[in-house]
This record gives structure tokens, sequence and C-alpha cells, in this order.
């Protein structure tokens, strides 16, 4: 599953973009039914989260009870209430180290929260804030 979402994180920053990628799958936990990237320099757009893309992407859902939302990077506010306004089940992310987002406060909220730790993930922030930490900071709104 992280792998797709690695996929996506890796488009974007080809398109010159941010490096974070996202993917919504099914109940089964294989069905992918959505993915994206960040899309905020591509689209000039601070609303195109990677998770935002992949939801969007995945059309209208007549339930997200069951599914899973997996992510290279631990979710902001506005995606973290994404994933409890619709009640997305599962939130998988990749690494927490760049940025400490709202898997915590999800958790604590009954989303079954998977933290992997994965250092493909946090290189690719590591090496994209370096370069680009002017795009980082307009990102996290710092
Ligand atoms: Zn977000």
């Amino acid at each position: 599953m992280l792998l797709t979402a690695v996929e996506e994180a890796r488009a974007g920053l080809a398109e010159g973009g941010i490096p974070i990628g996202a993917a919504l799958f099914a109940p089964d936990g294989s069905t992918l039914l959505g993915r994206g990237h960040n899309r905020r320099v591509q689209d000039d757009d601070p609303s195109m989260h990677a998770e935002t893309a992949a939801f969007r992407a995945a059309g209208r859902q007549r339930s997200y009870r069951g599914t899973t939302m997996v992510t290279t990077l631990s979710p902001c506010w506005y995606c973290s209430g994404l994933v409890r306004q619709f009640g997305i089940s599962r939130v998988v992310v990749g690494e927490t180290r760049s940025f400490e987002g709202g898997h915590g406060w999800l958790a604590e909220h009954g989303v079954q929260v998977v933290v992997l730790d994965d250092p493909e993930c946090a290189a690719l922030m590591k090496d994209f804030i370096a370069t680009r930490p002017d795009l980082w900071n307009e990102d996290i709104g710092v």
C-alpha cells in the first residue's frame, strides 16, 4: 500500500512539486480507490494535498467505513479533518519525523493509525526540505 503513495510522492517531485503522496484503499485492503499527490505548486492550489487528491480521485463512495488512507507523511489538520469528516477507518503513515501532523489526534478519536517510520519516505522529505526550504515553509505555514 505504501508503495503506491511513494510512487505518487516521486511523481510530485518530478513535476517540481512537494513530494507527498497518498492513496485510498477499499475495505478489502487491496482495491485502490484513488491516488494522488500534493499539487500546491503544480495547480497553484494550497488545498490540493496528497490526501485530498487521492480522496477526490476516488470519487463518491457510499461509505468510507473500513477504508484506509495511506500517506507518505503525517496528515496535516486539514487532511486529518477530512479523515474524520468522512469516517475513514484507518490511516497508514509513512513517516512522522519531518512533520508531526494529526495522526495522534486521529488515534485518540478512534481511527486506527499505523506509523511505519519508513526510511524512504523520511529521506524524500529530508532531501526536499534541504533543497526547497522556501516551498516547505510555505506548505506548513511558517
Ligand atoms: Zn494535508
